[in-house]
């Protein structure tokens, strides 16, 4: 979704485009590609905003966001969420690594596919298709490897 797309995706849905939803659409897209913030990072890439912006509006508005379909809501099993611009149907997947928290996103047509069958079955309409893999990543398996070895 590029910048037009989300603007108008709140319009078409009976939202107003306030400079707050428009600074942070924004953020979100200039984020680089594999990026995923919390509310708080948000914020804080916020504080120099005007008119300022406070964390009870930026969890406000992500809520939103996410409920409208222009963000996507991700559970890294963090204790909170992570927030990332909704790409469209072809989206991507995570694997997340339980020791060190660090989302990798890989495209997986395979498994959206297999969802999508899935959907189908029940007359589901989808909206977006998140799976997860929990694991150790390799940098963390190294890790352990080594302070096993010392
Ligand atoms: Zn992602
Ligand atoms: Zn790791």
């Amino acid at each position: 979704m590029d910048r037009l797309e989300t603007t108008a995706g709140l319009r078409s849905k009976g939202y107003r485009v306030t400079p707050q939803r428009e600074r942070i659409l924004e953020v979100f897209h200039d984020l680089a590609p594999g990026t995923h913030l919390s509310a708080e990072e948000l914020h804080q890439r916020l504080r120099n905003a005007q008119p300022p912006i406070s964390l009870a509006t930026t969890y406000r508005t992500l809520h939103l966001l996410a409920t409208l379909g222009l963000l996507r809501e991700l559970d890294f099993a963090e204790g909170h969420k992570h927030y990332e611009l909704h790409r469209g149907a072809t989206d991507h997947q995570h694997l997340v690594c339980v020791a060190c928290y660090t989302p990798i996103e890989f495209t997986g047509a395979d498994v959206e596919d297999a969802a999508r069958a899935v959907a189908e079955r029940y007359g589901f309409k989808v909206l977006d298709i998140q799976l997860k893999i929990h694991g150790i990543c390799a940098a963390c398996q190294r890790r352990a490897a080594q302070d096993a070895e010392e």
